[in-house]
């Protein structure tokens, strides 16, 4: 395990992002689990499992999903420092990953197999969540490669079937940011990003309401009967 890849792709003099402290030491304690949402060129939520004092990390363009028919393409990229964990911030938009960066969910994981490494080598992954939002049982899956890539970069997401399992959307459910309770918007606006773009990665439930319909001076009845219908709209 090596930070040199993440250290090749960042300017630590631009970024906010944090550099590590490259000593990658082993945790006797329990092992750091994060999802960051992240809004940059596209929308995606990034998975970090911590092994060997570093992040594994993969890139999941739709996010997790609770419902173990549904199997979430996750990309392998660079491993990232433990210091990651905790950043929520915003990295300058001609940056490496520039774009509005979220703790969506973090807690600790637990392995399944007795032995990780080997079943990380194998690309057969069973592990335990314990997060905020997440819990119970998961399976990271190599794949031969999406589009007929073959690199060993392309792994599945499952849930497996336990008490956890659900049909309900998490991402839809529990947008916000676990350690502040922002919405991206929240964190874009906080740290100088662009709120617009930021706000696009929000769900449209979760978006200011539109302004109040004004009321109408009008006292006839056609007047408040309109004013009833525009509120039953408003609240749709
Ligand atoms: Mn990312």
């Amino acid at each position: 395990m090596s930070l040199s890849k993440y250290h090749q792709k960042r300017n630590f003099g631009v970024t906010p992002e944090p550099k590590g402290s490259g000593k990658a030491a082993k945790s006797k304690s329990a092992l750091i689990y994060v999802i960051q949402k992240h809004r940059a060129t596209q929308l995606h939520y990034d998975l970090r499992l911590e092994w060997n004092g570093v992040l594994l990390s993969w890139a999941v363009p739709k996010g997790p999903s609770l419902d173990p028919s549904v199997k979430r393409l996750a990309m392998q990229v660079e491993d990232h420092p433990k210091e990651y964990a905790t950043f929520e911030g915003v990295i300058p938009e001609n940056e490496y990953g520039g774009g509005t960066v979220m703790v969506w969910d973090i807690g600790t994981w637990t392995p399944e197999q007795t032995d990780p490494q080997a079943a990380l080598e194998k690309g057969d992954l069973k592990f335990t969540l314990h997060g905020k939002k997440l819990h119970g049982s998961f399976v990271l899956v190599r794949t031969r490669g999406f589009g007929g890539g073959g690199g060993g970069k392309s792994w599945l997401l499952i849930k497996h079937r336990d008490q956890y399992a659900s049909d309900k959307d998490i991402t839809l459910e529990a947008p916000r940011s676990v350690v502040s309770r922002r919405l991206l918007a929240g964190i874009a606006k906080d740290n100088g990003g662009d709120v617009a773009r930021a706000a696009t990665g929000d769900p449209a439930s979760q978006a200011k309401p539109a302004a109040p319909v004004s009321a109408t001076t009008s006292k006839s009845k056609a007047g408040s009967k309109l004013q009833k219908v525009k509120r039953k709209s408003a609240g749709a």
